[in-house]
């Protein structure tokens, strides 16, 4: 089994107790938890004695042995959580790291909508950058791409916490995909930590290459 029983205290009341924690989520054996990584209710915790809900951080891997997707869910800054498994990181999976169940939730709807999660956070820089140039006063600390009845949006996110949504413009992301993805390096290709630094990173070089 891949939980366990983890001592936990309450922020709150600052009472004791044990919640059951996932050291591996595979949705192919257990597909009932997959809701539960999706509404992050797997990585929220109730106090029985006071109520209080709170969000409790501990390392996950989730596993889709259909969809050949693992995404390591770790408080570690690790740039690889994977360098020792070479046979996984051989095989055709796609191998993600991400340090919130926030942006887990966010590699498994790209992934799933079919999209490339490199090119969604080249794109998000410059959704990020027109957004604070039209709203001089917004703060965007993150945004999580989103999927709603009218296509892919991203969820803003500010110091104050989730404050609206944008659509994503579907041609601008199937251009990036199309014409900036192969200039990648070998090594910007191998990471496993797709995120703002890893597209700014990108960028970068990239520019420096013209
Ligand atoms: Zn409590």
């Amino acid at each position: 089994m891949d939980s366990y029983q983890m001592e936990y205290k309450c922020p709150s009341c600052g009472k004791k107790h044990y919640m059951t924690a996932w050291s591996a989520v595979n949705v192919g054996t257990h597909p009932e938890l997959k809701e539960k990584v999706l509404d992050t209710s797997l990585f929220e915790f109730q106090c029985p004695h006071c109520g209080y809900t709170s969000g409790i951080l501990y390392d996950c891997l989730y596993h889709d042995p259909e969809r050949k997707i693992m995404i390591v869910l770790t408080g570690q800054e690790t740039e690889n959580a994977f360098e020792n498994q070479g046979d996984i990181s051989q095989s055709r999976y796609r191998l993600r790291t991400v340090h919130l169940p926030n942006e887990l939730v966010e590699k498994i709807l790209i992934f799933e909508s079919g999209l490339d999660d490199r090119a969604v956070e080249i794109m998000k820089l410059s959704v990020k950058i027109s957004l604070m140039t039209d709203h001089e006063d917004l703060d965007v600390r993150n945004l999580y791409f989103s999927v709603n009845d009218s296509g892919y949006g991203f969820v803003v996110e500010t110091d104050e916490g989730f404050v609206g949504e944008v659509p994503a413009d579907e041609s601008v992301y199937r251009e990036i995909e199309r014409n900036m993805l192969k200039k990648m390096n070998i090594m910007q290709a191998e990471q496993t930590l797709i995120n703002e630094d890893w597209a700014v990173n990108f960028i970068k070089t990239t520019e420096r290459m013209n």
